[in-house]
């Protein structure tokens, strides 16, 4: 008989990460000292999520102008896309003063000589982020919210149509976590690993983005029947080759132009680039003018260091080595010297992403942060059609929830629900059963199940499909309705029929059947909403072959799916969109 954890509480809270853990902090602050919060997290929140490796810059910062300003740049950089303008006032209202409690807190932010924050760009301030964890973390401590580290969320509860809890496993006790809730936030980030990642075998996990954001925000979301938007706004980020590390550290934080092989710095003196923006285009936009010069044979694609600013690459070793430390021990075992040679970038495979530079999310009401589910929250990469929040903008957008779960306790008045425990007995069952399987196993060849999928086979099967019909590197990230019907047929033939074969050896291996569970949910919300766009709107990060023109007048909206448990298949609706901060959306400012 497995051992059961059950847990009543106030506020749970899945993913102790950037939002989470300020969520939890607001939560205590507009609570007070009786509401009991809750986080359970798969890893250990001291060092789990995006910031786990550091990081050295916030990206999301006012500098100087309005959080209007600010809002008129983040639709901008999107190709003046359609984004929740209401979301993301309600962010920059608020940026700087968070950014002003966390460096109380203790987060080192490096300041000119003046005293003032050292900013790079209207948007951007240096930090020294291999801090930043430890201090987000300590905010969840300091909230005295019951912190469950090592917990895999698997689903999350409904009742009477409301989200009432969620449930999990122990990644090492084993144990079953049934946790009861009268509100709940999904901030379990983003989800890597759809695509074939660029490195293989062992190194596979070296990618741009975090490898255990798996997508459990975006499935479990998808799975009680929220709304679920933006997954036709993957993102492609252009990164260091080899290593995934940010560029923006060479080209904003030290100057240097972004050449091809023949050294031309392209976006500057073409002009078929200069008519898109140049050098401040939209980021999709410069993702595909690398691969146009790539295709066009001027490849490969350099950050030109040896023309940046002397003193700053002089700095660069110091840089990474507060956000990916592995970069400099990869110069140094390759003997690259940024001042003496050009650092080589790419495109790394697409990410599914809310805060960073897509919009990829659950669909929320108003600016309450509750998704179309009640009582089911969302924030940081959960949270859709509200781009580029990043570090600073999922504190604030935690901090923004936290206090919302509250208000809406208060309000509603809503309570613990009884559970349905023969419910609960197949959700157990359904959590164990690739370990269930494995234990029943009767024909082994070479240690391998003959009757069982692992999750390393079906998680490369999975990249494979995506890679060729899905729009990866491959295929220059073009998507056309052909490619997409095969990469429909294959990933429903995954997630329909192959996912009862899937096996784990132990609590290790059924993390990764769950990663690759979530994973093909993901798969699922890319392909229908990339196949339901018939437009190029992102040019870079989807380039629809067979509708290579913008359509304002279908296009020009939200759009929304809701997954029908009874035939797998997703429902789209469209929402308008409300232009809140005037201007023309294809200039940068207001
Ligand atoms: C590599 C990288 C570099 C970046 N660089 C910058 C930068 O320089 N500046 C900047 O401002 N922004 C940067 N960003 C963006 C920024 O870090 C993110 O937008 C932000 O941190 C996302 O916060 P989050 O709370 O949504 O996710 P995270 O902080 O990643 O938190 C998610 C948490 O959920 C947990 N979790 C996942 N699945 C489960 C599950 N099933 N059950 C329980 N727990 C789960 C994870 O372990 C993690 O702790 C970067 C992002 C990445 C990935």
């Amino acid at each position: 008989m497995r051992e059961r954890v059950n847990i009543d509480t106030d506020i749970l809270i899945i993913g102790g990460g950037t939002a989470g853990c300020l969520a939890a902090w607001e939560a205590r602050q507009v609570g007070g000292p009786e509401l009991r919060i809750t986080i359970l997290e798969r890893a250990n929140i001291r060092h789990s999520g995006s910031l786990a490796a550091g990081q050295n810059a916030l990206n999301a910062y006012i500098n100087q102008g309005t959080p209007e300003d600010w809002v008129a740049y983040v639709r901008y950089d999107l190709c003046g896309a359609p984004v929740r303008e209401d979301i993301l006032l309600s962010v920059g209202r608020e940026l700087n003063q968070t950014v002003a409690m966390m460096e109380k807190e203790g987060l080192p932010i490096k300041k000119d000589v003046d005293g003032r924050y050292l900013a790079r760009g209207k948007w951007n301030i240096e930090v020294n982020g291999r801090f930043l964890k430890p201090i987000t973390a300590k905010m969840a401590e300091k909230a005295n919210a019951q912190i469950l580290n090592w917990v895999y969320v698997t689903e999350l509860l409904k009742k009477d149509d409301r989200c009432v809890g969620a449930v999990g496993f122990g990644v090492r006790d084993g144990r079953f976590y049934v946790v009861r809730a009268r509100a709940v936030l999904v901030a379990s980030g983003g989800a890597a690993g759809i695509w074939r990642p660029r490195c293989s075998g062992d190194a596979h996990h070296r990618i741009w983005s975090v490898p255990f954001n798996t997508g459990a925000s975006y499935a479990m979301m998808k799975r009680i029947g929220a709304e679920m938007t933006g997954f036709d706004t993957r993102m492609i980020p252009v990164r260091i080759k080899d290593t995934y590390a940010p560029a923006g550290t060479l080209a904003i934080g030290a100057n240097a132009p972004m050449v091809n092989a023949l050294g031309e710095v392209f976006m500057f003196e073409k002009e078929e680039y200069i008519r898109m923006g140049g050098h401040t285009a939209p980021t999709p936009v410069r993702v595909w003018a690398c691969y146009q010069e790539i295709a066009a044979g001027r490849g490969p694609i350099f950050m030109d260091t040896t023309k940046g600013d002397p003193e700053k690459v002089a700095g660069l070793r110091e840089q990474y080595l507060d956000m990916s430390p592995h970069t400099v021990l990869y110069w140094g075992a390759h003997d690259i010297d940024p001042a003496r040679e050009p650092i080589e970038i790419e495109g790394d495979s697409p990410f599914l992403v809310g805060a960073h530079a897509a919009c990829c999310g659950a669909w929320t009401i108003g600016t309450t942060r509750m998704t179309t589910v009640p009582g089911l929250f969302a924030s940081g990469e959960a949270l859709g059609q509200a781009p580029s929040r990043f570090i600073s903008g999922s504190w604030t957008c935690g901090r923004i929830a936290g206090r919302n779960m509250v208000r809406w306790i208060e309000e509603s008045g809503v309570g613990l629900a009884e559970l349905d425990p023969e419910e609960i007995t197949r959700l157990e069952e359904a959590t164990f059963a690739p370990v269930e399987r494995w234990s029943k196993q009767e024909f082994y060849t070479n240690g391998k199940p003959v009757m069982g999928i692992l999750p390393k086979e079906m998680e490369e099967h999975m990249q494979n499909v995506m890679e060729d019909y899905c729009g990866g590197r491959v295929r220059y990230f073009s998507i056309s309705e052909p490619y997409l019907n095969i990469a429909r047929k294959r990933i429903n033939r995954l997630r329909r029929d192959q996912l009862k074969y899937l096996v784990a050896a132990d609590l290790y291996a059924l993390q990764q059947a769950w990663d690759v569970i979530n994973r093909l949910d993901c798969c699922q919300l890319a392909i229908e909403h990339i196949s339901y766009r018939k437009e190029t709107r992102f040019l870079g990060y989807v380039n629809r072959t067979d509708y290579p023109e913008r359509n304002d007048a279908e296009y020009d909206c939200f759009i929304c799916s809701v997954w029908n448990p009874d035939t797998d298949e997703l429902t789209f609706k469209k929402y308008p969109y409300e232009q809140l901060v005037p201007g023309d959306r294809a200039k940068e400012t207001v």
